[in-house]
């Protein structure tokens, strides 16, 4: 027996260990002080009114044995895929019912897509980026190759004479920099990929914080992406999913590579490996495209919003270079007086008892930057921003 020998290969993941090491010990230190978190990726307000009843109303059902539900469709129930489906035409996208895969989040199908495609492509991910990428690629012993994201490209890399990549990943709005692609620069990626004959996996977690409507929500709103461009989608961040879990994946019908249609491959794979998302939380999912669950999503979304506002009006008072933060919950600096990322840690752990995430955790271009997010009570937030200046 051999074990799959690139787990091996798989550099340790210290970050938000070390975060918490650092934290805990600071705080049986000075158990009086107040530290308020600004690191935290996850969504702290709880879900909304309308999918809580749509969530109870299902259980009800699965309870009687009228309208009692087993098994359902790998690629998920109708009603759902029907919702997302209008939710695309507002973006004057056009999608087919049979292009909708339901899934249990995003973060499993950016693994499970793999699948489809041979050990040798080589892989184009940015420097920094959301670390399921490059981990996932490694475990399947993939070469990677980076595109880097820098302060003079304001973290949005874009293909040139010299970019290689078959498998090409794209986050937009990206964690953790924050910085969306205009569709001019999706374009050029879009028509990269259409000569390269490269497939673009385009993950959207974070679509429904665009608040520019100049800028794409979808890469689907770019002509041509339907032939090179899978899209994964979350209710995670949207719609307060994270722990209910759920999302949503696009594999056009016109993406064809070497003759197959990669629809056809992942329909089969999902019903080899798959067994569906349960009727209960497509059902909750249905209810975040109601008129009731938008305007929900507009309030939560709105809420974190204002918080990336509060937090990037701080860094423009201050002098700080950042971007993200105002069509994305997560908002980018470059660590004032040139400190490294975990000298600005320690200098707001020790020095304004604020936590953040150092820029190292998401690739190595991530040195000297520093995350903040969106995510957390407002009035902590306030406070948050106001030692920070005081403390300036
Ligand atoms: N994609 C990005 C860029 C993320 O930041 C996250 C979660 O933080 C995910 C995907 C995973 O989302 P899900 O909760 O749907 O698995």
């Amino acid at each position: 027996m051999k074990i799959n020998r690139n787990y091996l290969r798989l550099e340790d993941s210290y970050l938000f260990a070390s975060i918490a090491q650092k934290v805990g010990e600071y705080k049986a230190a000075h158990p009086e002080k107040d530290v308020i978190r600004l690191g935290i990726g996850d969504v702290t307000l709880p879900l909304g009114a309308p999918v809580v009843e749509a969530l109870g109303r299902a259980v009800k059902e699965m309870g009687e044995a009228e309208t009692f539900r087993g098994y359902g469709d790998y690629e998920g129930y109708a009603f759902l895929r029907k919702a997302i489906v209008g939710y695309y035409g507002e973006k004057n996208v056009r999608v087919d019912e049979s292009e909708v895969f339901v899934s249990e989040g995003a973060k499993s199908d950016i693994a499970n897509i793999l699948d489809l495609f041979d050990a040798d492509n080589k892989v184009l991910i940015p420097d920094p980026v959301y670390p399921v990428y490059v981990d996932t690629n490694v475990m399947a012993g993939r070469e990677i190759l980076y595109m880097n994201g820098h302060e003079g490209n304001r973290f949005l890399p874009m293909p040139d004479a010299d970019t290689q990549g078959d498998i090409i990943y794209i986050c937009s709005p990206n964690n953790p920099t924050g910085a969306v692609y205009s569709k001019a620069q999706l374009k050029a990626w879009v028509d990269y990929a259409n000569e390269r004959g490269a497939v673009i996996l385009f993950d959207a977690a974070y679509e429904a914080f665009v608040n520019d409507p100049e800028l794409p929500t979808s890469i689907y709103q770019i002509e041509g992406a339907a032939t090179c461009a899978v899209e994964i989608c979350s209710f995670s961040k949207t719609a307060g999913f994270t722990g209910v879990r759920c999302g949503y994946t696009v594999v056009p019908h016109a993406l064809i590579r070497e003759g197959a249609e990669l629809n056809s491959l992942w329909l089969r794979r999902q019903s080899t490996k798959f067994n569906g998302v349960s009727y209960i939380t497509q059902r909750g999912a249905e209810a975040v495209f109601s008129q009731a669950g938008r305007q929900w999503v507009r309030e939560a979304v709105g809420y974190y919003m204002e918080n990336a506002r509060i937090i990037a009006d701080a860094m423009e008072e201050l002098g700080v270079w950042y971007c993200g933060g105002k069509n994305s919950p997560y908002i980018w600096l470059k660590c004032p007086k040139a400190m490294s990322s975990w000298e600005y840690f320690d200098y707001l752990l020790n020095g304004v008892n604020v936590v953040g995430t150092p820029g190292e955790g998401f690739g190595k271009n991530g040195a000297g930057f520093f995350r903040l997010t969106a995510f957390g009570d407002v009035n902590q937030v306030k406070e948050a921003v106001r030692r920070i200046k005081e403390k300036n």
